[in-house]
């Protein structure tokens, strides 16, 4: 029986009843993402709500968590008090694997270099009724595809690329750690009323396009901020034509448009990929209330009265799209890309050509840049790059390497990398290159901002379908397009890929692998918690007392950002992933890859205290003592600074003393410190 079977079965008994009470209530048809929203609110509603106004309680139904952000949101978790996670969730290690030589070699490292983190998070899973993935599993998105998402549901995790889950009808936002906390102490979710952009599928997709170029040219259309606090919900007859897993990479990048989510309705193609993942049983159960899983036929019919933004897109004339450098909008189709690259100088030579990560690694995508490296094979081709495969996940691996696409692809030189994040989270070794060399990498993954992938701005990272990456491995230069050109091969003759083609799904069924799952202990009063006091990776936290109701007030702007600012620019993972436990830690890596307003240099601001450009928090202060605190009267704290000398500072402000202890764990301190030093003088 599939995980959440009575959780679902509960959900899609209510599902009917609710939905047709806020059809009453709004007295119209609903979108899709209405139906999902209105039927998981913690209250019966009264009215309906403001779009992008409005704030609701929701309760979601699942919780995911990848190791990075576990880390901390279950040091916070610890401090609620409960004995177990109210809502089902999942800890998955996928993250902090670096990729450095191949899978084997780099597991083996990581299971090593992270061993205490790793122990901490299977004991404190166990402890707290939390499955737990272990490191070889894969990769968070994908095993929650393959065993936990499903239409209608509703669910939050604490990785920007949750929204995957949409590609099987689920509504999945991407949340920080505290949010995640809360769901799992208990508390309801809260989210602002989003706006709806409706996207029209219409034809079907051929030759070499592929359900990457779908989102890749909605990027372009829509840009990096065009999904900002709105949901983007796919419908029409081309939705259909689209497999679960396409759906998936579709959902996937939606993040990359700001968008809160997005998702897809039900249809036949979610069943088959239910079925072929062990849950005939909830493909059952949907099927049974399909009609609750889609929008109301009059919004299919008449979109423009119930989206707020309404784009189509004809899957039949939609050429492959290669977009970037350092920005997932900058698209155009392959066909532009040879003229881009000379007229802005981009190095035609590819350095490295990287396939797979969570956004594009399912059995379809898979089989179809294989298909492409057999026919190279055939014709006396290899790649001419640096060519690497992340599989998605254990299941996924297993599959390929029995059915034989592992071995397609590894015959052209490629190399597998560990079911894991790797290059895609800037865990990425590289030693082809020097630092800071000028360079051109291409990947089938979902963000391309500097720094990313391998931690070097002067890597330009595009972005393709994986099929079109691996011919792009291939040619070894970006100005190659295999829809037109040839290539010479090993034996002087020019020759021709032809388009990809390729199973959706493994027809002998998917192949487990070793299977990495870690339920709950039975006994969990019988897992003890161990963290060093010395630990440099993880720092347990001390319970504050209750907020007073107080605001603060007169702080300093650390840093004001220009352009686009994700939570990569504001907490950069690549090496910082090591801290991603340690509060005081991390602290240091604030804002590091966020570009200043005022000079346009990266990760660098004014020292409100020296007027000295650095790092914001490159004027360390250590606190030495902290006077027993009165509320309402002047505080004073000794601190020394990075040269060694020694200052007293007053702060005069009224801060609680659970605000205080709360900053004593962070670099903020030292900022109120500055400013406050600034101040006194
Ligand atoms: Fe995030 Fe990349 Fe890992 Fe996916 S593969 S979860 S996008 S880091």
């Amino acid at each position: 029986m599939t995980m959440d079977f009575k959780i679902i079965q509960k959900l899609y008994a209510g599902l009917p009843g609710k939905i047709r009470r806020a059809r009453n209530l709004l007295a119209r048809p609903l979108t899709l993402t209405e139906k999902i929203l209105y039927s998981h609110l913690s209250e019966e509603p009264t009215r309906s709500f403001e779009r992008g106004k409005d704030y609701v309680d929701l309760n979601p139904d699942r919780v995911a968590m990848q190791d990075a952000t576990a880390q901390m949101a279950l040091l916070q978790f610890m401090m609620a008090g409960r004995k177990a996670a109210a809502v089902p969730t999942t800890v998955h290690c996928d993250h902090l694997i670096l990729a450095r030589v191949e899978a084997k070699t780099d597991l083996a490292h990581s299971l090593s270099a992270n061993k205490e983190v790793y122990d901490f998070l299977r004991s404190i899973s166990q402890k707290y009724g939390i499955g737990f993935w272990t490191p070889e599993s894969g990769i968070i998105h994908q095993v929650v595809l393959e065993n936990y998402a499903f239409p209608g549901g509703l669910m939050i995790g604490t990785d920007s690329h949750t929204p995957n889950a949409g590609g099987l009808g689920m509504v999945a936002v991407g949340v920080g750690g505290a949010d995640a906390v809360d769901v799992m102490a208990g508390m309801p979710w809260e989210l602002k009323w989003p706006a709806l952009i409706g996207v029209k599928l219409t034809g079907a997709l051929s030759g070499w396009a592929a359900p990457k170029d779908v989102i890749l040219k909605l990027a372009g259309i829509l840009t990096v901020s065009g999904g900002t606090d709105k949901i983007i919900e796919y419908f029409g007859p081309g939705a259909r034509s689209i497999s679960c897993t396409g759906k998936a990479t579709i959902t996937n990048m939606g993040a990359e448009l700001g968008a809160t989510t997005s998702v897809f309705p039900y249809d036949e193609r979610m069943a088959v990929y239910l079925r072929a993942t062990e849950r005939d049983d909830v493909a059952k159960l949907a099927d049974a209330i399909a009609e609750h899983l889609a929008a109301d036929s009059e919004v299919q019919e008449d979109p423009e009265k119930f989206f707020d933004e309404l784009v189509e897109i004809d899957l039949s004339t939609l050429e492959p799209q290669v977009v970037g450098p350092y920005t997932p909008d900058l698209a155009r189709p392959i066909s532009g890309l040879k003229k881009d690259a000379q007229e802005h100088d981009y190095p035609d030579e590819i350095r490295a050509a990287l396939i797979g990560s969570c956004t594009n690694s399912s059995y379809e995508d898979i089989e179809r840049a294989a298909h492409v490296a057999r026919q190279a094979s055939r014709k006396g081709l290899k790649a001419r790059t640096h060519f690497l495969i992340t599989p998605g996940s254990e299941q996924i691996r297993a599959t390929i390497e029995r059915d034989g696409q592992l071995q397609a692809l590894t015959e052209i030189g490629g190399v597998v990398l560990a079911n894991a994040c790797g290059p895609c989270i800037g865990q990425w070794k590289r030693e082809d290159i020097q630092r800071e060399e000028k360079n051109t990498i291409v990947t089938s993954f979902n963000r391309n901002f500097a720094r990313r992938n391998d931690g070097m701005a002067s890597t330009l990272a595009f972005i393709g379908s994986p099929e079109i990456v691996t011919a792009l491995a291939l040619g070894g230069k970006l100005s190659f397009n295999p829809l037109s050109d040839t290539l010479v091969n090993d034996r002087g003759e020019e020759v021709r890929l032809e388009p990809p083609t390729g199973h959706e799904l493994p027809t002998r069924g998917f192949e487990k692998g070793e299977s990495g799952y870690v339920p709950p202990a039975a006994n969990p009063g019988s897992i003890e918690l161990v963290v060093d006091p010395k630990s440099e990776r993880l720092q347990l936290l001390e319970p504050f007392p209750a907020w007073n109701g107080k605001d603060f007030t007169d702080l300093v702007v650390l840093l004001k950002a220009r352009g686009k600012c994700t939570t990569d620019h504001i907490s950069p993972a690549g090496p910082w992933l090591r801290y991603r436990g340690h509060l005081d830690k991390i602290s240091d890596n604030l804002f590091l890859a966020a570009v200043n307003a005022f000079t346009g240099e990266t990760g660098k601001g004014k020292n409100v205290l020296t007027g000295e450009t650095g790092h914001p928090f490159e004027d360390r202060l250590d606190i030495l003592s902290l006077q027993e605190f009165t509320p309402g009267k002047p505080l004073t704290l000794r601190i020394k600074h990075k040269d060694g000398s020694v200052d007293e500072i007053k702060v005069k402000h009224s801060y609680a003393q659970s605000q205080i202890e709360w900053f004593k764990a962070g670099s903020a301190l030292n900022l109120i410190a500055a400013s406050h030093r600034k101040e006194h003088k």
